[in-house]
């Protein structure tokens, strides 16, 4: 068995389910999580139901607003105190930009965005794609512990049953001390839906939406089945979408329950980022796109006729 902290990052009324997500993978470790700030309460109650034992909530000055520096050095002291195997959490914006900083600041290993894992023995093994999801690499870590781990959201699956934990609030009050890189403003993106990287259906749109106002169909056939928009590249560069919504190689990397590919071609720099998706849904005009080759359910025709079709059918059963 192995001592291992998930640290979690919270949204407004509970925690990201990434990190359940590994919670669930954890069972038969002792699992600590860390959380900064505010803690829902669901949050809590989700947390212990998942296996949580204590649960650190740190606070301090300096800490109100998210900085690599500031959360790094509250967490380094949960983790020295704790003396955990292994620390974890959720392969997100801020777990890309956070954790290997720590990881830095212990001089040990980490192995980033895993798409799966086990403990066995309490000993962590991993796997993650490499050349945009080209290869799949079976991945160990070395050297002295702790050692790190990112895991991509979406990817593990939410846990059928779990094992609850004591879920024992700990405050824990932090001196991070003099951070010399502050954040000065965080711009959230306008949409109110889930992130793309936690959503569970996403529908993208890409070059053959041809300008930003049409991605409204997109945007009426997501509010219907509680879908997140996405973009390719080809449409984020036209200026159709911002960059926050673009999926791929150099956007953002999804693992959603079903993806909805409306008017792109399958590039592999867009596959890279979608390609883990458990049902892939195409639609195109162009019968030999390589979309194709990936969906599981393709259709051939024309987006404009064929999405607004599929939001009044999913009207009627959702
Ligand atoms: C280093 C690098 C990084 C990159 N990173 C990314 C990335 O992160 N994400 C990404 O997406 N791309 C990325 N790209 C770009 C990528 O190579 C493709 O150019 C891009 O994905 C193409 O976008 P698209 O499929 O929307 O456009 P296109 O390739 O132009 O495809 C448009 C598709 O729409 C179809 N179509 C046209 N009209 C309709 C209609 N009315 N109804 C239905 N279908 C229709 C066409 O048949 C065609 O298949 C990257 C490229 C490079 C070199």
């Amino acid at each position: 068995m192995s001592k291992v902290l998930v640290f979690t990052e919270t949204t407004d009324s509970n925690v990201k389910s990434v990190t359940l997500e590994i919670l669930g993978r954890l069972a038969g470790q002792e699992i600590d999580v860390a959380c900064i700030g505010n803690l829902p309460a669901d949050g809590q109650k989700a947390l212990a139901e998942h296996g949580a034992g204590n649960i650190h909530k740190i606070t301090g000055s300096g800490l109100d607003q998210y900085s690599p520096e500031g959360y790094a050095k509250a967490l380094k002291s949960v983790i020295e105190k704790g003396g955990y195997d292994y620390v974890m959490a959720g392969s997100t914006s801020l777990g890309k930009d956070l954790f290997p900083r720590l990881a830095g600041n212990f001089d040990a290993g980490m192995a980033t965005e895993v798409t799966n894992f086990t403990m066995d023995g309490g000993t962590f093994a991993g796997t993650r794609p490499l050349f945009a999801g080209k290869v799949l690499a079976k991945v160990e870590i070395q050297g002295p512990k702790p050692h790190f781990v990112t895991v991509r959201p979406n990817a593990l699956g939410m846990p059928e049953s779990a094992s609850a934990g004591a879920g024992n609030v700990q405050d824990v009050a932090a001196e991070v001390g003099e951070i010399r890189a502050a954040i000065k403003e965080i711009v959230k993106g306008a949409s109110e839906k889930v992130d793309l990287t936690e959503a569970n259906i996403i529908i993208s749109g890409g070059r053959a939406m041809k300008n930003a106002e049409n991605f409204k169909i997109l945007e009426e056939c997501a509010d219907v089945i509680g879908a997140t928009v996405g973009a390719s590249r080809a449409a984020v560069d036209s200026g159709f979408a911002p960059h926050a919504m673009q999926v791929g190689q150099t956007g953002k990397t999804v693992s959603p329950t079903l993806y909805i590919a409306c008017g792109i071609s399958g590039a592999i720099q867009h596959l890279a980022g979608m390609r883990t998706s458990k049902v892939i849904v195409a639609i195109n005009t162009d019968p030999d796109a390589p979309i194709f080759t990936k969906a599981d359910y393709g259709i051939v025709g024309d987006l404009f006729k064929i999405v607004p079709i599929l939001t009044e059918e999913f009207k009627k059963i959702m």
